[in-house]
């Protein structure tokens, strides 16, 4: 098989209502906006991934690529990571194409990609991500609501100029909810400053709140500290019990085994989309593996980067939840998934690992015709 054409669409659904993302601070977000890469081979199978777009920043990446992609194997992933990774070198970040040379391999292959990297699991334990600062009593209704959907664990984002505030929201649905189980977001990884005043944690105020959160049975404390200060991250992990998550935005395997050979964190997150591909984030599992850590990849881009994660993650023994980015009325399945033709929903507290040949889900030509922005 060999692609015979490369493209990088945008796609830009408007949401129903404001989003407004906690690590964003200032800044309400209003769109979903998607660059899909779509694949074409001369076997007639077409090949699907996307990443995140902020505007049309990836308006010509179709055109940057395609003449290191067309005629190449798509099986031949590692010799094509390698494009991928000097693409960085024009400051592109540009793993997302990676995952659809899997879409192709899958579909080659008759089988979900899942079961090509190792198949361990074909359901994985949900966890609601929420994405916005909330008061008390708004976060206790959303709590409801996730309850009724059958999912028993939450992650709240702090991220409040007070960090007593989010302690507050973390208290009380600790208190009215005892059963549920509880993760935390910081994000202050790759912190996002300038539309709005962004908080920022020091060491200190790290260790505080780790201890504040193990008083409360959080299971981890995610991005505490910049996404690069290893050293800091050594000493937090010194100083507190609480296991600490990270590594969305870390890219490719030397940052990963610095988290790792410095003893940064207990749960590695790397986003298959976002940190160096479907092969590496199954690498970066089993670095894990090895060293007794847990893995539980991001998964907060859009319904097709949700899916490619999953992929990921029916393949890993150390993972143990699924993140379901979910935060009505701004970011609905409905926002996140727009160009699938089902969206991916959670059943008896459980995300089953698509199965349908390939990344699993079906891309929906019709949405993708109606949602393409072409006056770029
Ligand atoms: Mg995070």
């Amino acid at each position: 098989m060999r692609i015979t054409a490369v493209e990088v669409r945008l796609l830009e659904y408007e949401l129903e209502e404001p989003f407004y993302p906690a690590w964003f601070p200032g800044y309400p977000q209003t769109f979903n906006r998607v660059n899909l890469v779509i694949l074409e081979t001369d076997e007639g199978l077409t090949g699907y991934s996307a990443g995140p777009a902020f505007g049309a920043e990836a308006a010509r990446l179709g055109e940057l690529v395609a003449p290191f992609l067309v005629g190449q194997d798509p099986f031949n992933v590692e010799e094509i990571v390698q494009i991928l990774r000097s693409a960085t070198f024009l400051g592109q970040r540009i793993w997302y194409l990676e995952p659809a040379l899997w879409d192709l391999i899958g579909k080659a292959c008759n089988q979900p990609v899942y079961k090509l990297l190792g198949g361990f699991q074909d359901r994985v334990r949900a966890y609601a991500s929420t994405g916005e600062l909330r008061g008390v009593e708004e976060r206790l209704e959303y709590l409801e609501d996730v309850r009724k959907l059958g999912i028993k664990a939450v992650k709240l984002r702090f991220h409040s100029l007070d960090w007593r505030e989010d302690l507050k929201v973390a208290q009380a649905v600790r208190e009215r909810f005892p059963e549920m189980e509880l993760m935390v977001d910081a994000n202050m990884g790759w912190r996002v400053a300038g539309m709005g005043e962004a908080p920022r944690w020091d060491l200190s105020t790290a260790v505080r709140m780790a201890r504040e959160l193990e008083e409360l049975g959080v299971l981890w404390l995610e991005e505490p500290l910049d996404k690069h200060d290893y050293r800091g991250y050594r000493l937090l992990r010194q100083k507190v019990n609480l296991p600490l998550a990270g590594g969305e935005m870390n890219q490719d395997l030397h940052e990963f085994r610095e988290l790792v050979r410095q003893e940064c964190l207990d749960i590695l997150q790397p986003d298959a989309t976002l940190s160096g591909g479907i092969l590496m984030a199954r690498k970066v599992a089993a670095l894990a593996e090895a060293h007794n850590l847990g893995f539980a990849p991001h998964t907060w881009t859009n319904g097709l980067g949700l899916a490619i994660n999953l992929q990921v993650m029916g393949a890993a023994p150390n993972c143990h939840w699924a993140e379901w980015p979910f935060e009505p009325p701004g970011w609905t399945p409905k926002a996140r998934d727009f160009f699938l033709k089902e969206p991916i929903m959670v059943e008896e507290g459980y995300i089953q690992i698509p199965q349908k040949p390939g990344l699993g889900v079906e891309v929906d030509p019709e949405a993708v015709e109606e949602y393409s922005k072409r006056d770029l």
